[in-house]
């Protein structure tokens, strides 16, 4: 045999070298190591990393040679069972007769069960990996800097196992042990599975355990931070607040994946879609990323067996029509084998198949119902399929799971869901959270929270995810900058521009006033392909693209872009933004700092509204652009996403223009053009939010003239306020002439909150200002306060507030005269918000409404509460519908009201209240000269209450109704 080794070298050599693959040699070395034929050195000799593959199996060839025959006879056996038909059966006829057999011998220990089994666990490992390192970090057997060293991509999913098992050796006997019993339970619930899913064949386990790992690598790490380094999702990830709108009571929590695609807040269970809405930079791309990892780790979603991800940005660039199946593995995973096998079983089980399409906003086409498709094996253009599988014409029954920016869901698309939620980004115990999982080094992330919570209009902006990070990353520039100078967004990204810059710096020394000028090349031509982009409604860039804008090789390397993971365009280089907010605020730059750009650009950016009616979306923008480099821009073409980029595009370019930019802008272009460019912007906001207050309608006799905002309202403040120009906001406000501002479902977070502030405050009369149904939180309460002394009654129903929030309003509008009315339906209060109201009602006697309803309040709280009504002479409305005030509860307040003179109107629905509680009532509408509506419906008052309710009526002539 030792002859025949020699005689047939190169052959041999041949046969285990010539794929390209070390996977052929590896997995005879395992088979000889699990022998004992080998030891761990000889492996070090022959597995030399670095060093050919035909060097590295020489040496094998070499050494099995010189260890003699019962060598060499195993060799062959491991060669035949590796490579079956590569050698020729005549060639193991010719003398080697052995097969290996390594189950028999009785091992005494887990670490030599481990390494006599090695062929087979390198098999089951490898499509488990990330289970197995789970299972080891989880029993104290690895830690994370073991498992990146075992997940390196570099390595094959095989040579992960081996490295994995190699590790676990030097672990000890126990390590082993765990990996031992790892496998073994993986083994029993694919067994199970296999029981509960009978159809399951070899091929399609097969499949789901590539799609498992390619799922896997794609979601692994942050791809944000592809340019700069990368940030293992798992360490990153804070969970991010959700709504669930037919859901009200449990909103703001965060909901696990089965919860999201479960029954809760159901809307049509006709419909399989689920949408997750957002703004850009909300983390919806990384919250379905989550959703990604986590299934392909086996935490989330095991139900469904096939997982398909899908990118919109992605699918714009899919040029042929195609069918579903090709869809699915063109675009996601390509099966190796038993293709129609497995599509068929996807149609068959579609109850066990997820798709999530990430990004709709981002496709070209508007969602539109209008071409049906029903069989999965026509070919149609991908948007076409996409929207027939969404609304359920194809592939009904598997689950889709789409995110996608508000605006770009209409009712068409409405009608469609099974569920819609939203993403409202981090909380504030989620940027506390964020920001200590991004600093390495505590006393670093101690530092940013502390600048974050002496600058609360920042702390405002944080609870945007992207926006949290760009402070993170930036955290150096953050603490260098002094308390309170970051106010804008545009000042954070201002930060961001300059970090990139400072990074790439050659030279160490801390960046200078020029900086700016230093790096305008960079900026103009990335902020040409940004504008162009945003102009075009392109987000993925090809190298001509760049090209056209001059965007050099530098340019690129600063980390702005990123290179695209477009699987259509596989083998050219393409890019896209960091973030589509980056994309925006980069063509911001271009608009103002382009020479060939004049006010048109701007005009155009602030006019979207008659844009929108004049059906010109996009085709005007980019004729605005003098430049000759400006693509034509088709008549027909349409995206969802333009409108919000044109928004978030204006919005910078008002904080760019603002005046204390001016001496950085007049540095990089003529400063008469800079000027020309800020007076037109302040013209087209002024004349933007004189149309809303021309749309203001005629009061009705007796009521209050009232104007109810439209969201592109709240965009125009938001543009003031990064202007941070008082004049503008003085201007605009003193044309204002409504009693109350209804703001309603505008989606208002902290950040409108400040800017609202920024702007009402200049208004002459006070007004009511309904905020109801919007994401207001404490922090956005406190950025409300300097605008409370034009506020004479503040409606904050649904608006997730808790007692905090509660404390520092009080605080302050304790002293404002004006301050009359509050609703504060359906927040997050408790007991301990009542002191403070209880602390108004003494101290304000010309207070009039207080609505508390569907809090968490108790007893305790209604006790509080009567402490203050004692010695109030003003209070006519008091909710407390929905709270749990109970018998002793009511006995308190209408013991504080029983000889009001002023209350009119009193709620107690739904509070646990019995006939103790109604006796006690009773005694308001006796004594009270001003009762008129009383509810006590949904307690548990018996005949008894009744009686006692009834007889005190009888002796008053106040009380219209008592419910
Ligand atoms: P969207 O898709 O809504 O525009 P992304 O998911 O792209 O937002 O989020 C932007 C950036 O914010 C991400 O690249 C990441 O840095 C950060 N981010 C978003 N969500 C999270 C999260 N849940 N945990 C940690 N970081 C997040």
């Amino acid at each position: 045999l030792s002859e025949l080794l020699l005689k047939r070298r190169a052959e041999i050599l041949h046969a285990l070298c010539s794929s390209g693959s070390a996977e052929h040699l590896e997995r005879v070395m395992d088979m000889l190591l699990a022998q004992g034929e080998l030891g761990w050195e000889d492996c070090q000799n022959v597995l030399v990393p670095g060093r050919a593959l035909y060097s590295n199996a020489r040496q094998l060839l070499d050494l099995v040679y010189t260890k003699g025959a019962d060598s060499c006879e195993l060799f062959f056996s491991a060669v035949k069972q590796v490579l079956p038909e590569a050698l020729g059966d005549a060639f193991f006829l010719s003398g080697c007769h052995s097969t290996l057999d390594y189950t028999e011998k009785p091992q005494r220990t887990s670490t030599e069960e481990l390494l006599s089994q090695r062929p087979d666990l390198v098999l089951k490992l490898q499509g488990c990996i990330d289970g197995a390192l789970r299972a080891l970090v989880e029993s104290g057997h690895f830690s994370s800097t073991d498992c990146d060293g075992i997940q390196l991509p570099i390595y094959t999913p095989s040579q992960q196992a081996r490295r994995l098992l190699d590790l676990v050796r030097s672990k000890g006997e126990s390590a082993s042990l765990a990996v031992l019993q790892f496998v073994q339970q993986s083994l029993e619930s694919e067994s199970s599975l296999e029981q509960t899913n009978p159809n399951l064949t070899n091929e399609f386990v097969k499949y789901q355990k590539k799609l498992k790992s390619s799922v896997s690598a794609q979601s692994r790490f942050l791809s944000t931070y592809g340019g700069t380094s990368h940030m293992p999702l798992d360490d990153i990830y804070t969970e991010v607040q959700m709504e669930l709108p037919s859901n009200s009571s449990d909103n703001y929590k965060s909901m696990s994946f089965e919860e999201i695609i479960g029954p809760v807040g159901t809307v049509n269970d006709d419909a399989d879609t689920v949408l997750a809405s957002g703004e850009a930079g909300s983390g919806k791309s990384t919250w379905l990323q989550r959703l990604h990892l986590l299934w392909a780790q086996g935490k989330a979603l095991q139900d469904f067996l096939l997982l398909f991800p899908f990118s919109c940005r992605r699918l714009n660039s899919e040029q042929r029509d195609l069918s579903v199946q090709e869809l699915l593995f063109q675009h996601c995973c390509w099966p190796d084998r038993g293709q129609e096998e497995i599509f068929q079983f996807i149609l068959d089980h579609p109850h066990l198949v997820l798709f999530t399409f990430d990004g709709l906003d981002e496709l070209k086409q508007s969602f539109a119902d209008e071409q049906r498709i029903c069989c999965p094996s026509q070919r149609a253009p991908v948007h076409v399929l996409l929207f027939n599988l969404i609304q359920g014409s194809l592939m009904k029954g598997v689950r889709k799971v789409v995110t996608s920016r508000p605006e770009a869901v209409g009712p068409a698309l409405k009608k469609h869901l099974h569920k819609e939620i939203h993403l409202k980004g981090f909380s504030p115990s989620g940027i506390d959270c964020f920001v200590r999982k991004h600093h390495s080094d505590p006393n670093e992330a101690a530092k940013v929270l502390e600048s974050l919570q002496a600058n609360t209009a920042l702390l405002g902006l944080c609870h945007s995810p992207v926006l949290c990070w760009i402070v993170s990353q930036c955290h150096k520039e953050l603490l260098g900058c002094g308390e309170g100078s970051l106010q804008t967004i545009t000042d954070v990204y201002l930060m961001i521009l300059q970090h990139f810059f400072q990074h790439h710096s050659t030279v160490k020394s801390p960046i200078g006033v020029n900086w700016l000028q230093d790096n305008l090349g960079t900026v103009l031509h990335l902020g040409q392909l940004a504008f162009e982009g945003i102009s075009n409604s392109s987000y993925i860039f090809s190298v001509t693209d760049m090209e056209t804008c001059g965007v050099t090789e530098s340019d690129i390397c600063m980390g702005f872009l990123i290179q695209s993971k477009d699987m259509s365009l596989a083998n050219s280089k393409c890019y896209e933004f960091l973030h589509i907010t980056l994309q925006c605020f980069l063509a911001a730059l271009f608009a103002i700092l382009s020479r060939n750009s004049g006010c048109s650009a701007i005009s155009k950016l602030f006019e979207l509204q008659e844009m929108k009616k004049k059906r010109l979306r996009g085709t005007c923008f980019g004729a605005c652009l003098n430049s000759t480099n400006t693509p034509n821009i088709a008549e027909e073409h349409s995206t969802m996403a333009e409108t919000p980029n044109l928004q978030i595009t204006a919005t910078f370019v008002s904080g760019l223009l603002s005046q204390r930019y001016q001496k950085l802008l007049f540095q990089c272009s003529s400063s008469i053009l800079v000027e020309r460019k800020t007076k037109h912007a302040e013209k087209c906001l002024s004349k933007g939010m004189q149309q809303h207050f021309r749309s203001i309608p005629q009061p009705v006799q007796g009521e209050k003239k009232s104007m109810h905002a439209m969201p592109e309202f709240v965009w125009l403040i938001k543009c003031i306020y990064e202007m941070q120009n008082s004049r503008l906001a003085k201007d605009a406000m003193s044309k204002l002439e409504a009693e109350h501002l209804k703001l309603t479902y505008c989606n208002i977070g902290p950040v409108e909150c400040t800017a609202l502030a920024y702007v009402l405050q200049h208004l002459k009369n006070p007004v009511g200002i309904q905020l109801d149904n919007n994401s207001v939180g404490d922090v956005g309460v406190e950025q409300l306060l300097p605008c409370m002394h034009i506020c004479s009654s503040l409606y904050l129903r649904n608006n997730n507030i808790t007692d905090e929030g509660i404390r520092k309003l009080i605080d302050k509008v304790i002293h404002l005269q004006n301050f009359q009315k509050i609703a504060l339906f359906n927040n997050r209060l408790t007991d301990a918000c009542t002191k403070h109201f209880s602390y108004l009602l003494k101290t304000r006697q010309n207070f009039l409404s207080l609505r508390l309803g569907n809090n968490n309040i108790t007893a305790k709280g209604a006790k509080q509460l009567a402490e203050g009504l004692k010695f109030n002479h003003s209070l006519q409305y008091l909710g407390l519908w929905g709270n749990k005030i109970g018998d002793e509860g009511a006995e308190a307040l209408a013991n504080a009201l029983q000889n009001s003179e002023s209350i009119v109107w009193l709620s107690l629905v739904g509070n646990g209240v019995g006939s103790a509680g109604a006796c006690a009532i009773s005694n308001i509408i006796k004594n009270s000269t001003s009762l008129e509506d009383l509810w006590l419906t949904e307690n548990c008052i018996t005949r008894t209450g009744v009686e006692s309710l009834t007889q005190a009526l009888k002796h008053n002539h106040h009380v219209k109704s008592v419910w």
